[in-house]
């Protein structure tokens, strides 16, 4: 296993994290959820020191199973991470019931690292932020102990990122970054790693779009590694993400992840870009998410939505389009009726797509 300084917090991380998001059902119907237990147990054998979990995660039973695991666990050999969303508090008393919480479902004393979960919005960050709120709870638990280091994860766009950033309250932060959406993503990441602050990728596969889309992503496939794999490297390989989040469901599905960090190549300094080309060359329907069109009279946020559809090309159900923008970008799918059809966006888009075709489609699915 690598491992890596994250950011600032004067600790080192395993560079693949398990997240706690994907235990199987059928592993975790009995106490002591002897499975699932075995799955975080490999993972640790493996070298692997950093879990991260959330308490509504698998029936809300995620942080209870990590509980069991941690009960054969050095406390000093590992790092926790856990979240608390808007939906499950606004206050700081609210914040603070819910770090009880999930310190007693772990059986910890304490939280490594504590996120403000899921800022989609700038006017969700501010919610969190206000007096009062959730983060007042979050910093009055970190003075108590109960906490060590301050977090949040996001689905902003890069531009907000460093607005987040600059205020200077997080330590750590946790962002969806793969093949399929790096470009959105990368000028945050940038940010983050200039201000040293410790970088959880999330979703390295896409959600499972990328192995079950081999055609698209063949690009990124490296020898003789799955797409899998591959896939992984291609975030491990890039040194400002410190650790590679990946929601295990099996032993197996662990023991190919830790095979990502064997042979990670040096990737030269323009790797990104000739991803970016890879990217342009290869999946000529799907959208970059280079920005360039980001400038609509309307103000529609046409990259977003893009990438919403990029989600229905991958899977051919178009419920996909609403989950992601409401999910992952803090949207609704009406904005799409407002387009005029000035084709500004269209001129200007690097990839030619149709956008007003597919604005039009969105807003009557
Ligand atoms: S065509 Fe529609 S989405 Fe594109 S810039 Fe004009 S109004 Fe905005
Ligand atoms: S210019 Fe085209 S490829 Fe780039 S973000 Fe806009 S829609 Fe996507």
């Amino acid at each position: 296993m690598i491992y890596r300084p994250f950011g600032k917090t004067n600790t080192y991380v395993s560079v693949i994290g398990m997240g706690g998001m994907r235990f199987k059902k059928e592993d975790y119907e009995e106490k002591p959820y002897a499975r699932a237990v075995k799955i975080v147990h490999t993972a640790y054998d493996e070298g692997i020191n950093y879990f991260d979990t959330a308490p509504n995660y698998c029936d809300q039973l995620s942080e209870s199973i990590y509980g069991e695991a941690f009960k054969d666990m050095k406390r000093n050999t590992f790092h926790v991470s856990s979240k608390c969303g808007l939906w499950n508090a606004t206050t700081s008393d609210g914040a603070r019931r819910m770090i009880d919480q999930s310190l007693k479902r772990m059986n910890l004393d304490f939280i490594d690292f504590y996120n403000a979960w899921s800022i989609k919005t700038m006017d969700e960050y501010h919610q969190f932020m206000k007096k009062g709120g959730v983060y007042e709870g979050m910093v009055k638990a970190k003075e108590e102990g109960l906490i060590k280091h301050l977090c949040f994860t996001t689905h902003l766009p890069g531009d907000q990122i460093i607005d987040v950033i600059k205020d200077g309250n997080f330590e750590a932060v946790t962002l969806g970054y793969n093949a399929i959406n790096f470009a959105f993503r990368q000028k945050g990441l940038d940010a983050c790693y200039e201000n040293r602050l410790g970088i959880v990728t999330m979703n390295p596969l896409g959600g499972g779009l990328i192995p079950q889309h081999p055609e698209f992503f063949s690009f990124l496939k490296q020898g003789n590694d799955s797409l899998a794999v591959s896939a992984l490297k291609f975030i491990l390989a890039q040194r400002k993400a410190t650790v590679a989040l990946v929601g295990f469901s099996s032993v197996e599905e662990v023991k190919e992840a830790v095979m990502a960090t064997k042979g990670l190549p040096e990737k030269p300094e323009n790797f990104l870009e000739t991803m970016g080309q890879d990217v342009h060359t290869n999946m000529n329907t799907l959208c970059t998410g280079c920005g360039y069109c980001d400038s609509c009279p309307e103000e529609i946020h046409i990259p977003q939505f893009m990438d919403s559809y990029n989600m229905y090309l991958l899977s051919d159900d178009k419920e996909r389009i609403s989950q992601r923008l409401t999910m992952h970008w803090g949207l609704t799918k009406d904005e799409a009726a407002k387009c005029i059809a000035c084709g500004q966006c269209e001129s200007m888009c690097t990839q030619h797509l149709p956008i007003i075709d597919r604005l039009e489609q969105i807003a009557s699915f």
